[in-house]
C-alpha cells in the first residue's frame, strides 16, 4: 500500500506542470459590493458581487445573496463602479508608411490602461497586425483584444499610393490583405486567403458594385467571416450595402449619400460640393435606412470622435463645403438612428492622443454621443460595450457582465450615469478575470 503511495506521488511530480504553471492556476475571485453598470444598458444595480474564476464571469448577484464558494480571494470595493471592458469599434494601430509600427503595442499598453480591453482594426499593416493580434489574444495579456480586417475594395482603388507600402513589396490588390476584387474573380479563394491572414473581417471599402458586394458578403458569412463597410462604399450606397448583408456600417458622415441622387460612383471622386444642407438627417430617406438596419441588425460604427475633427481642419483640406454643417448633420443623423433602435458602436478611428499614456479617445466618442447624439450615459456605454461586441461578432464572449462571458471589466471611482466624462475615473482594468492595471496615482 505504502509503495503504491510512493509511486503514485513519483507518478505526480513527474506529470506535475512547471511551477510557474501551478503559481498561475486561477482561481476564484469575487469582486463585492460594487455598483454594477453591466453594459446591456440596465440600470445600474447597487451592492453587487461578480464571481471569477478562469478568467469568466461565473455568476453576478447582490453581495451577501450566495455564499462565495471555499477559497473565493476577495475583493471588496465598496463606492466604486464597474463596467465592461470598452471596445473601440474603429482603430487603426498599425499603418506606419516604413512598415515599422514599433509605436503600436505602446499604444495599445495605453489603451488597455484607460479601459480599452478590445479593438477592431479596420485596415493596416497586416504583417505587423498578425503577430500583435496572436499576441493579444492570450489569456491576460497587457494589451486590449485586436481584431482586423483585410481590405477588398474595386481595382481603380488601388490606385491609391497609400495602398503601396502597406502592400509589403507585393501589387496593391493582388495580396490577401488588399484585394482588388473583380466580378471575375474567384471569391471563395480570395475570401480564404483573406481569412488565413488572420483576418476577422472584411473591409468592404470602395469601388465595388453592389451585385459584387452581395456575393463577397455571402461568400465572407459562409467561411465565418464579419463583412466591415464603409457605409458609402461608391457605387453602392448605404441602403444597397445593408441589403447586401454586409454587418456593420462605418462613418455616420457617409450616410449622406443615401439622400443624393446622383452620389458619386468612385471613392476617388467623392468629393461633395453639397454643404449638407441638401439631406434631412431625420428625413424620409434616412428613416427607411435606419428600419431596414434595425431590421437586418445592421450596427453603426459612427466614428464622431475623427469626423468631428473636421470642424478644426484646416480650410480647404477636409473636401468638404462647410465641414461645421456636415459635422452637426452627423450629430443629427446619429441621434435620429439611435431613436430609431439602430445598434450604433462606439469607434473613434483614431485611438489613442499622441502619447501612449494619454486618455483613449473612446472617452471622447462616448462623452460625443452624449453630449451631441442624444444618447443617455447608459445608452453610451453599451455603444461601447455590448455594441462594440457585436461589431466584432464576439458578443457571446465579450461586451457585458454576465454569467458565462469573459471577464474583462473597468472598476471607476465615480458614477459614469451622473457624468460620462467619469469613464475616465479609471481604478484598475481586469482582463480575463486578470487584474492587469490598477491605477495607484489617484
Ligand atoms: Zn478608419
Amino acid at each position: 500500500m505504502h509503495r503504491y503511495v510512493v509511486v503514485l506521488s513519483l507518478a505526480l511530480q513527474i506529470a506535475a506542470p512547471p511551477r510557474a504553471a501551478v503559481a498561475q492556476t486561477p482561481r476564484t475571485v469575487a469582486v463585492t459590493n460594487v455598483t454594477l453598470i453591466d453594459g446591456t444598458g440596465a440600470e445600474p444595480q447597487s451592492a453587487m458581487t461578480v464571481l471569477i474564476a478562469n478568467g469568466r464571469i461565473v455568476d453576478v448577484f447582490p453581495t451577501g445573496s450566495q455564499a462565495l464558494p471555499e477559497g473565493t480571494s476577495v475583493r471588496d470595493l465598496p463606492g466604486r463602479f464597474v463596467i465592461p471592458g470598452l471596445i473601440d469599434a474603429h482603430v487603426h494601430v498599425a499603418t506606419d508608411p516604413a512598415g515599422r509600427d514599433s509605436n503600436a503595442v505602446a499604444f495599445l499598453q495605453g489603451a488597455l490602461r484607460g479601459g480599452v480591453t478590445s479593438v477592431r482594426d479596420m485596415a493596416g499593416d497586416v504583417f505587423a497586425l498578425a503577430p500583435i493580434a496572436r499576441r493579444s489574444r492570450e489569456a491576460g495579456a497587457d494589451i486590449p483584444r485586436v481584431y482586423f480586417a483585410a481590405v477588398m475594395a474595386g481595382p481603380t482603388f488601388f490606385e491609391d499610393p497609400r495602398t503601396r507600402s502597406a502592400a509589403h513589396g507585393g501589387t496593391p490588390g493582388r495580396v490577401p490583405w488588399l484585394r482588388a476584387m473583380t466580378d471575375t474573380t474567384d471569391i471563395a479563394l480570395a475570401v480564404r486567403e483573406a481569412k488565413a491572414t488572420g483576418a476577422t473581417g472584411l473591409k468592404v471599402y470602395a469601388d465595388l458594385a453592389p451585385a459584387l458586394v452581395a456575393r463577397i458578403t455571402t461568400e465572407a458569412h459562409t467561411q465565418g467571416m464579419k463583412v466591415w463597410s464603409h457605409a458609402m462604399i461608391y457605387p453602392t450606397r448605404p441602403s444597397e450595402a445593408i441589403l447586401a448583408g454586409v454587418d456593420v456600417l462605418s462613418h455616420a458622415l457617409l450616410l449622406f449619400w443615401e439622400g443624393v441622387r446622383d452620389a458619386p460612383a468612385r471613392y476617388h471622386q467623392s468629393v461633395t460640393r453639397s454643404a449638407y444642407d441638401s439631406v434631412d438627417a431625420g428625413g424620409g430617406a434616412m428613416r427607411a435606412l435606419f428600419a431596414r438596419m434595425r431590421e437586418r441588425g445592421t450596427v453603426l460604427d459612427a466614428t464622431l470622435f475623427i469626423s468631428s475633427r473636421l470642424e478644426t481642419s484646416p480650410p480647404g483640406t477636409s473636401g468638404l463645403v462647410d465641414p461645421s454643417r456636415a459635422v452637426r448633420w452627423m450629430y443629427d443623423v446619429v441621434r435620429s438612428a439611435h431613436e430609431a433602435g439602430v445598434t450604433v458602436a462606439a469607434g473613434t478611428d483614431g485611438m489613442m492622443p499622441g502619447v501612449p499614456d494619454g486618455v483613449p479617445n473612446i472617452h471622447r466618442e462616448l462623452e460625443l454621443l452624449v453630449t451631441r447624439a442624444g444618447f443617455t450615459p447608459l445608452e453610451a456605454i453599451r455603444a461601447a460595450t455590448l455594441n462594440g461586441a457585436r461589431a466584432l461578432g464576439q458578443e457571446g464572449d465579450l461586451g457585458s457582465i454576465v454569467k458565462g462571458k469573459i471577464a474583462d471589466l473597468v472598476v471607476l471611482r465615480a458614477d459614469p450615469c451622473d457624468n460620462i466624462r467619469n469613464t475616465t475615473s479609471i481604478e484598475g482594468v481586469i482582463r480575463d478575470g486578470v487584474l492587469v492595471w490598477r491605477n495607484r496615482a489617484r
